[in-house]
């Protein structure tokens, strides 16, 4: 395993190991940047195949961060975690308590918060180890901030049906969605809400039957939702979906959905835009829920924590807008603007 030369590497600040051997945790955790704040990012659990998959996912997850709060104008750095296992079966309490040590090991540099395979119940758990975690609060969804993600990604499918099909709302909209997590539950919600057609794919039969009793979306088989014919596709599920084949299939103009490093490769992005389709860049418009996370930290009030997410809304447009001048994929619009702040941030004279 190399790090310097590993193909996500993009000069991350710290990259550490933590082995504990009474436990059986193996993690790595990987901060980006510390440019504008600690490195706040999830703690994921996934029985990756091998150490060098864990250590891919972390270095583009950690790098996704330092631009998703950029870009959410948030005073954090990027920075994640990973936890080598299958959260079903090889979770257990003191082995979340261990990976508190580990967090702890960092002084503050990094801050976990919940991600997929670990949930608010395991931040508290690390929390009894280490001050340096967030997203555990007692609110309104017991500290989940899964429906600001959701909220985040709908009103972002709604600036791009503006932006695209030139309607105000998503009346009528057909979008494939593909998850019925945390996320894809409560945006299936707000999409029915306002009056969109939900057609949905999930390999998990409970999050399938919650989500057709509460909203009454259609389903269909997980593998026939990339080329589900639709309005728009909404990844909710997992990283990595938009690739060589499944682009080729997608038959949605538009891309917007929750889920972390959709793009395979950096080449997609023009992929995508070669095949006329709108994407929406990931670390932008699933913000929502780091932005919680902040608001949980300082203690804000629901009201200035939803006007915040909206700020997502705008920020899009600019991007959408910028990328049709330019002709440039809408990634790398956000990508730059994103890197924008983090230069200005640095040129910035330290104060007396
Ligand atoms: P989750 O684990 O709760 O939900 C994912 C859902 O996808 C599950 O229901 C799972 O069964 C389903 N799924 C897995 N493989 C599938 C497949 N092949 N086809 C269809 N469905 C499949 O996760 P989540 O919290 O809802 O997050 C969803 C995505 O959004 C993840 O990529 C996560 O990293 C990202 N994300 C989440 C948040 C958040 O606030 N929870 C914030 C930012 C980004």
């Amino acid at each position: 395993m190399s790090i310097f030369s590993a193909p996500a590497f993009d000069s991350h600040e710290l990259v550490t190991f933590g082995r504990d051997e009474a436990t059986g945790l193996r993690a790595i955790i990987a901060v980006h940047s510390t440019t504008l704040g600690p490195a706040v990012g999830g703690c994921r659990m996934f029985p990756y195949v091998s150490e060098d998959d864990a250590l891919h996912d972390v270095l583009r997850l950690s790098r996704g961060m330092t631009y998703k709060s950029a870009l959410a104008g948030l005073p954090f750095g990027g920075g994640k975690s990973v936890i080598i296992g299958d959260s079903r079966k090889d979770k257990t309490p003191e082995l979340i308590r261990a990976m508190g040590d580990f967090v702890h090991s960092q002084g503050g540099r990094y801050v976990a918060a919940e991600d997929s395979g670990t949930g608010v119940a395991d931040i508290r758990l690390m929390a009894e180890r280490t001050p340096h975690v967030s997203g555990m609060d007692d609110n309104e969804f017991g500290g989940d901030p899964s429906p600001s993600t959701a909220w985040g990604v709908f009103i972002s499918i709604r600036a791009a049906v503006r932006h695209r099909l030139g309607q105000s709302d998503t009346r009528g909209v057909r979008v494939a969605l593909q998850g019925l997590g945390h996320v894809g539950y409560y945006l299936a919600k707000f999409l029915v809400a306002d009056g969109a057609e939900v057609v949905a794919a999930d390999v998990n039969q409970a999050n399938i039957d919650r989500a057709v009793a509460d909203h009454g979306i259609h389903v269909v088989d997980p593998g026939s939702i990339l080329s589900e014919e639709a309005d728009v596709f909404a990844p909710c599920a997992m990283g990595a979906v938009l690739n060589v084949q499944s682009i080729e299939q997608l038959r949605a103009g538009i891309v917007a959905g929750a889920a972390n490093n959709q793009l395979a490769t950096e080449q997609d992005g023009a992929r995508l835009m070669d095949r006329g389709i709108l994407y929406c860049p990931d670390f932008l418009i699933n913000a929502g829920g780091i932005i919680d996370v902040h608001h949980q930290r300082v203690g804000s009030t629901e009201a200035k924590k939803r006007e915040h997410v909206n700020h997502i809304e705008h920020t899009l447009s600019q991007v959408l807008t910028r990328a049709d001048e330019s002709h440039r994929e809408t990634n790398l619009i956000a990508e730059t603007l994103a890197e924008d702040i983090l230069h200005s941030a640095r040129s910035k004279p330290l104060a007396a």
